[in-house]
């Protein structure tokens, strides 16, 4: 049996061997346990022709084994003082490159056009920082990659949020945002005890498959965004109300009403109980109006 990196002993050796303190700034909470990356890995999809990204390598414990189960993998790593211990944690695998760069900053469409062949299955994988995991998923999900699925851990509740269905505690403009590019779906729960050191929060596995098209037509995608935070902007509220505090600068109350009314939905309801096609109808009428 193999000496992966992703066991408590291994791990622990290589922080020793490096003297390495973790930065809680960078969400550094690494994984100790092959179990749960071969259950990424497997939800993932990922097979021997695959091209993998992978987002904050660590000290290589998820990047090792996409280096075993994938064609190449390159991974983005911030921390400038992991990367000589990546150096010596990879130096087995020749199929792996690193990144020094923060991923919000980052070109992946080149980073993409540069290591993978045009028709190779490309698959986004990582344990995420928490502190950033709405950003970098929607700044993944905006420039329209050519990636098949991405495939995160991150924090229980934001999972619980992108993954939502309507009428539920957890939908929201979150839920709406990812679902619009993505199938969002919920794969496992995952305790705290495979994490060094351990999160304050509980977190799960979330698998995005990306759709071909939008679920629904909207003629302005930032206005549509801007319309369903507005609708979820003071969750007890009714649609009507936050809408008119959106609104008041362009229309009167009055106005609102009839253009709601146009829609045929009901201003009284809120926002959580709306689906994204109303959503949709909502932020066309309106923007038919101002334009
Ligand atoms: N993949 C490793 C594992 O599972 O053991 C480490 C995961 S740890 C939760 C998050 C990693 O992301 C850390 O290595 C951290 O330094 C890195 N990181 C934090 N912010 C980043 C950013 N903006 N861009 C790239 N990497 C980042």
């Amino acid at each position: 049996m193999p000496k992966y990196i992703a066991t408590p002993t291994r791990t622990k050796e290589i922080l020793a061997k490096y003297n390495f303190a973790f930065k809680k700034s960078l969400g550094q909470n690494f994984l100790v346990d092959v179990n749960v990356l071969e259950n990424i890995i497997g939800h993932a999809g990922i097979h021997k022709q695959s091209g993998t990204i992978e987002i904050g390598p660590g000290i290589g414990a998820l990047t090792e084994q996409l280096a075993i189960h994938s064609d190449k993998v390159v991974a983005f790593e911030i921390d400038q003082r992991l990367l000589p211990i990546l150096e010596d944690t990879l130096q087995d695998y020749s199929n792996i490159t690193i990144a020094h760069q923060d991923i919000l900053q980052a070109d992946v469409h080149t980073v993409i056009t540069q290591n993978f062949a045009p028709d190779q299955p490309i698959h986004i994988v990582a344990n995420l920082p928490y502190y950033i995991t709405t950003p970098i998923l929607m700044k993944l999900l905006r420039e329209n990659l050519p990636v098949d699925s991405l495939t995160v851990m991150i924090q229980k509740e934001v999972a619980e949020r992108m993954a939502a269905s309507p009428n539920s505690k957890s939908y929201g403009s979150l839920t709406i945002a990812v679902q619009y590019y993505t199938h969002a779906e919920i794969v496992m729960n995952v305790p705290k005890s495979v994490f060094m050191p351990q999160p304050n929060v509980d977190s799960s596995i979330l698998k995005l498959v990306r759709r071909e098209s939008p679920p629904v037509h909207v003629n302005d995608e930032d206005y549509f965004f801007r319309m369903v935070q507005a609708s979820f902007a003071q969750r007890r509220k009714t649609l009507k109300n936050n809408l008119t505090s959106h609104f008041k600068e362009t229309y009167g109350k009055e106005t609102i009403g009839q253009i709601l009314e146009e829609t045929g939905i009901d201003g009284s309801r809120r926002g959580e109980s709306l689906s994204m096609e109303e959503f949709a109808l909502i932020a066309n009428t309106f923007y038919k109006k101002e334009s």
